[in-house]
């Protein structure tokens, strides 16, 4: 079954005069066509957002909070069906898929909460000084403007989610473009945004092509871009508008250490299925996938089998099964991709240990030893179900390793040591340390984003909220 979808301009379903169609990267078959706005149409949407700023900015905490509610009370009653919808725009399988709506809901039921609590003001005594005598000050924090929200096409619906409920919270309109091979899931959060009794104007989902955006992202009345999405797009968005706000969700090649003190069995049964899971869900297309693993040679050749054996268990198919653990790329070109980088790899002497096959747009779940320096697999982003593993010689060699990259999002320790915990949170040049765990746990609420290549600010509902708006002071004179 297919089916023809409008966008949203400034909250109402439109059409414009082109369209494009979404396939389902499994098995090719058509999921869906979605219209285009026109220039005319994208430029009627911006205006309506600029044009309604103030009023959506003054708009009470309760009725913004009263519509993020709405939007996760009723992304959980669709949730089966907005499942199957990202299962098949994105390949994704479908357990990953149903986790991914419940993350949405938990993303808009944050920032309900947030809405309601944001902004309660912060008083400063001025009177420190003479100059100060009767004076307060009293901070709080104001919209930027309208926020251009970029998605990328792996959690279509979580990271559009991540960029419209904290703008709603904050009271910034907000112009989400989702990714052109995922953009239906994100034009259903549209439906239920269209449920609320937000300002006409203050959201729009607009899918407009590549080729457009830049336009788009120089429009002075959209002072606040966030993006999530690959490094070389996103940093040339960041250098075309030097003195906008730019928030920049970019790329990683996500380590998971496991020191010498994980020793036990049991220790090292868990840390093999967690990277083999994390390094394959979604066929390894996520930012914080495992893509390294670091292990010192006290565990190394008890846990390269366990990892081997774990990945060889992942099983690959029909991403609508609930059987199946890992699906197809988003696209051929995308396997491809992968399979020149692993057979680049193999050829220049590392070791094959699983996986190296590619089935169309499908590639199966991949162990590499002795990765030469050099390969491209060594420094870049796989984005695809690849993990090599090392062997280190102690924390100072595993913590260096990580930070040789030139990225740095997350990265998972698996140590049971408490100071080896605060030194990793000390060294690592990453977003995020996660201990006793892979690199890919997020929870929706904390800060999330990256260090060096991996991108400029944070998101997580609240610290998004931060981004989104800026401190103005209120001096009062005369107390
Ligand atoms: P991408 O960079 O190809 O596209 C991201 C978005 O940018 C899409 O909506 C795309 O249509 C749009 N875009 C493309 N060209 C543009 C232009 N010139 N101007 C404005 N917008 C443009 O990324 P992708 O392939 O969709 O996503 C994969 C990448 O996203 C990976 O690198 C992954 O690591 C990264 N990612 C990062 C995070 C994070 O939070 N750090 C999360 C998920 C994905």
């Amino acid at each position: 079954m297919t089916s023809t979808h409008a966008f949203w301009l400034a909250g109402r379903e439109a059409t414009g005069e082109e369209s494009f169609d979404v396939t389902n990267s499994w098995d090719g078959r058509l999921v869906g066509t979605v219209s285009v706005p026109t220039e005319a149409q994208v430029e009627e949407a911006v205006a309506a957002a600029h044009a309604v700023r103030d009023e959506f900015a003054a708009t009470p905490a309760h009725v913004r909070a009263a519509a993020l509610d709405h939007v996760a009370r009723r992304l959980t009653e669709r949730t089966e069906e907005i499942a199957q919808v990202i299962s098949a725009e994105n390949g994704k399988p479908i357990k990953w898929a149903r986790g991914e709506v419940g993350r949405a809901v938990s993303v808009f039921r944050f920032a309900s909460e947030e809405a309601r609590r944001f902004n309660s003001g912060d008083a400063q005594r001025l009177d420190t000084d003479a100059g100060g005598t009767g004076r307060l000050g009293l901070t709080r924090r104001f919209p930027r403007g309208t926020v251009l929200g970029i998605a990328p096409f792996n959690f279509p619906l979580n990271l559009s989610a991540h960029k419209v409920a904290p703008a709603i919270a904050v009271g910034a309109p907000i112009i989400l473009k989702p990714a052109p091979a995922t953009p239906i899931s994100s034009l259903i959060l549209g439906e239920l945004l269209a449920e609320t009794d937000l300002p006409a104007g203050s959201w729009s989902v607009l899918t407009v092509p590549n080729d457009r955006m830049p336009a788009l992202v120089q429009d002075e009345r959209l002072p606040v871009i966030s993006f999530t999405g690959s490094a070389p797009v996103g940093y040339a968005i960041m250098d075309s508008v030097p003195r906008k706000h730019c928030t920049l969700e970019l790329g990683g090649n996500g380590a998971a250490v496991v020191l010498g003190d994980y020793a036990s069995e049991a220790d090292l049964d868990w840390a093999a299925t967690r990277i083999a899971t994390f390094s394959n869900y979604q066929g390894g297309q996520s930012c914080i996938s495992v893509q390294r693993v670091i292990a010192d040679a006290a565990v190394y050749d008890r846990l390269l089998p366990k990892i081997v054996a774990a990945v060889e268990a992942q099983v690959t198919g029909d991403p609508s099964d609930a059987a199946t653990d890992v699906g197809p790329l988003v696209d051929e070109n995308a396997a491809k991709r992968v399979e020149s980088w692993v057979d680049e790899a193999v050829e220049a002497g590392a070791q094959l240990l699983a996986g190296g096959k590619r089935d169309g747009s499908t590639y199966a779940p991949t162990v590499l030893a002795e990765l030469p320096d050099g390969v491209t697999l060594s420094y870049e982003e796989v984005f695809g179900p690849v993990l090599s593993v090392q062997k280190v010689d102690g924390e100072a060699e595993a913590f260096a390793s990580v930070n040789s990259s030139q990225y740095g999002l997350q990265a998972g320790v698996f140590t049971h040591d408490l100071q080896t915990a605060f030194r990793a949170h000390r060294a690592l040049e990453v977003g995020g340390v996660i201990i006793g765990d892979v690199p890919s746990y997020r929870a929706d609420q904390m800060p999330y984003g990256g260090a060096k290549q991996s991108g400029v600010g944070r998101e997580g509902v609240r610290y998004a909220m931060d981004d989104y708006t800026y401190e103005r002071v209120l001096v009062l004179t005369g107390l």
